[in-house]
């Protein structure tokens, strides 16, 4: 199989919707195998599997709640047993919830942490240990947010976590460089998945949104794909440490209503 990915092996979390699995199906198509993560629905993951083999990839179901610390080990693990390497990690799975700061509840607080952050490290550290033992270089790709840098009121769970995760991307791209382990964010603004369900059935809301996105459009996850790609492939080689927007110019432009 040829492609900018050709033999690469790679896990996406959270690739049964959305923008992990347009990542997925992306990543097939340039010659890469896939590990299509899912946690609750086998036939979203099912759909996310049919759809990279038919771009011309190969890929493997793995059930894995990445905020499991012995899913995450076995995620690493069935990469290794089922298709014989792991060159490539996407952190995306993730979640939200909305509350005013002062409602937040202990169990929400972990749900979204747990999930967003924890998930992300304790992956990351399962997967750099197989590249140290095997001396083999990889790259770690985190679907962040704009929220890991702009402000997201009642959402404050959601800024923590993704605000961790730069930081948690910046101090690995120090701590890896020497073994040739790249890892940067992407950092996606408005993007049309099930995330944003409520959001986009509401007209103005919706309305008030795109005014504040100079593109004018809500982004599609191919146009999150296509940056994960580049950061995947050769071209990406000598980039670590950066955090790459996928919004259309909205944190440029964001004005609170
Ligand atoms: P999505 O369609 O809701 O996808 C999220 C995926 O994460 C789902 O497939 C979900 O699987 C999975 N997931 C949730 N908790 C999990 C867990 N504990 N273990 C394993 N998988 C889990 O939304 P999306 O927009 O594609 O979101 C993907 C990432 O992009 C998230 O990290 C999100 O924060 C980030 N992001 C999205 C936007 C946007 O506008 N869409 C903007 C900025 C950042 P289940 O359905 O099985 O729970």
């Amino acid at each position: 199989m040829s492609g900018r990915l050709a033999g690469k092996v790679a896990i996406v979390t959270g690739s049964g919707s959305g923008i992990g699995q347009a990542i997925a199906i992306r990543f097939a198509s340039e010659g890469a195998s896939v590990v299509v993560d899912y946690r609750n629905h086998l036939d979203q993951a099912q759909e996310t599997a049919s759809k990279a083999e038919a771009a011309g990839g190969k890929a493997i179901l793995v059930k894995a709640d990445v905020s499991n610390l012995a899913d995450t080990q076995n995620l690493v693990d069935q990469a290794y047993a089922q298709l014989g390497r792991c060159d490539i990690l996407v952190n995306n799975a993730g979640i939200e919830k909305s509350a005013a700061f002062w409602d937040v509840t202990e169990a929400d607080y972990d749900t979204v942490l747990d999930i967003n952050l924890k998930g992300a490290f304790f992956l990351t550290q399962a997967f750099v240990r197989r590249l140290r033992d095997a001396k083999q270089p990889g790259r770690v790709i985190n679907t962040s947010s704009v929220h890991e840098d702009m402000v997201f009121p009642n959402f404050s769970t959601y800024c923590a976590s993704k605000g961790g995760m730069r930081m948690l991307m910046r101090d690995l791209a120090v701590e890896l460089g020497p073994l040739n382990i790249t890892v940067n964010n992407i950092a996606p603004g408005a993007i049309a998945t099930p995330i944003n369900t409520k959001m986009m059935a509401n007209k103005s809301q919706l309305e008030a949104l795109l005014a504040n996105i100079p593109l004018g459009r809500m982004g599609t996850p191919e146009d999150v794909a296509g940056v994960a790609l580049f950061l995947a492939s050769d071209d990406g080689a000598y980039v670590t440490g950066s955090t790459y927007f996928v919004d259309g110019g909205l944190i440029r432009n964001y004005h609170e209503q």
